[in-house]
């Protein structure tokens, strides 16, 4: 697939979710697809929108302010989704810019989020991150403290939907994506962001309802 077009990449892409989610007895529009832009130029964004996908993923607060506000000018209907970590001095910003939050893991993280969604009038929905890997490298509330924080969330009124979580590099991830599925089903919580490009059809299978997938649609990435 290395020289196929941007409309050739997402249209394997989506089949190979389609497929996934039929194996598994489900609906393949219950499966968002986010397209992770990160570190790949407009231009190159453009031509996934031409294309016809609409929801797209970065993982810095500044990287989506330098390329979205003119990509969303020009596609009204775009959905910006952010994947990274987020720092709470950059909490308003990141509810101005986007329409959904993957990373709330921490309590001053949720403080900051309901101050700047108050502040702004606007409500991203929010997903908690969950270290399940228990890695200490790694951003993510761990699985013991997730009913606190979850609670926490609530109370602060933020429109919490889901769980999200990257497995650990290097082991099968199915376990884990398994395990989310059944502290999401634990916490009353419908919504499931996991699964890459690596690794998005087992995803699928075990209730993925959010697959992140940036190299197998734009191609390897030039590390920053
Ligand atoms: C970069 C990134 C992805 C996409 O990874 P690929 O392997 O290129 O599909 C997904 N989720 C997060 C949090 C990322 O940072």
């Amino acid at each position: 697939m290395e020289h196929a077009s941007a409309a050739d990449r997402l249209a394997a892409v989506r089949s190979s979710i389609a497929k996934a989610a039929k194996l598994a007895g489900r609906r393949a529009d219950q499966v968002t697809l986010i397209a992770i832009s990160k570190t790949h130029p407009p231009e190159t964004i453009e031509a996934l929108l031409e294309a016809g996908q609409r929801v797209f993923g970065e993982n810095r607060v500044q990287e989506a302010a330098e390329k979205w506000p003119s990509l969303r000018s020009r596609w009204p209907d775009a959905q910006l989704h952010l994947v990274g970590q987020l720092q709470s001095n950059k909490a308003e910003q990141a509810v101005e810019l986007f329409d959904v939050i993957h990373s709330v893991d921490r309590v001053s993280l949720v403080e900051a989020l309901a101050k700047a969604a108050e502040h702004r009038g606007k409500r991203p929905d929010c997903f908690i991150q969950v270290n399940i890997g228990d890695e200490p490298q790694k951003g993510g509330c761990p699985v013991a403290d997730l009913p606190a924080l979850l609670a926490h969330g609530r109370d602060a009124g933020l429109a919490i939907v889901g769980l999200m979580a990257i497995p650990p590099v290097d082991i099968e991830p199915a376990p884990f994506f398994a395990l989310l599925g059944e502290l999401a089903r634990r916490n009353g919580l419908g919504q499931l962001s996991m699964g890459m490009s690596g690794d998005f059809e087992p995803a699928v299978m075990l209730g993925s309802t959010h697959v992140r997938v940036g190299t197998a649609l734009f191609g390897e990435r030039q590390e920053t």
